[in-house]
């Protein structure tokens, strides 16, 4: 059995998420789709929205639990007792913070693998900073999100236009 996590803040989660996410469940026995609680960074959406707009996105993959976590990934990791990490890469912008990422990690736990996965092109401009950015200012992103992800962003983000 194998059991693979997919960490990340998914404020909110997007399709690119839901691209990795449906690919890594496509491979590993298991995915565990675990929202990053972070006390000191500000959020758009609460945990408890964030939790509910992905186990909403991600309900059509059996395979796929939602959870959250703070504090260290590698404590999440073992407590969960998955030794692989999944990450979405999108560019080569990205690599350098990533494999810093993945090297601190690999130092603090090193049983525990990051795989990276690449992005379909389709994707690779999608960001949850993007997206709301883009909303905000009266964009249509509504092809961007799952239709419950549009829905909350409507009720949650002011827009700059109206
Ligand atoms: P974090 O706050 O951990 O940087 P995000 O919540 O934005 O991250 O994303 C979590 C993971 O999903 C990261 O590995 C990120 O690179 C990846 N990701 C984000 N957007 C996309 C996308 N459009 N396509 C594929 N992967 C993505």
């Amino acid at each position: 059995m194998i059991r693979a996590v997919y960490p990340g803040s998914f404020d909110p989660i997007t399709n690119g998420h839901i691209y990795i996410a449906e690919r890594a469940a496509a491979l590993f026995d298991e995915l565990i789709f675990a929202i990053l609680i972070n006390p000191d960074k500000a959020s758009t959406f609460s945990q408890e929205e964030r939790q509910i707009m992905a186990s909403e996105a991600l309900a059509h993959l059996p395979n796929v639990r939602v959870k959250y976590f703070n504090g260290l990934l590698v404590d999440f990791m073992r407590q969960q007792e998955s030794r692989i990490i999944i990450r979405g890469l999108r560019a080569l912008s990205e690599f350098d913070y990533e494999f810093q990422l993945a090297q601190m990690n690999r130092q603090l736990a090193p049983e525990i693998e990051t795989f990276f996965m690449a992005t379909d092109a389709k994707y690779s401009y999608l960001s949850s900073s993007g997206l709301k950015t883009a909303f905000r200012f009266g964009g249509d992103v509504s092809e961007m999100v799952p239709p419950g992800v549009y829905a909350r962003m409507k009720d949650k983000i002011r827009r700059n236009d109206k």
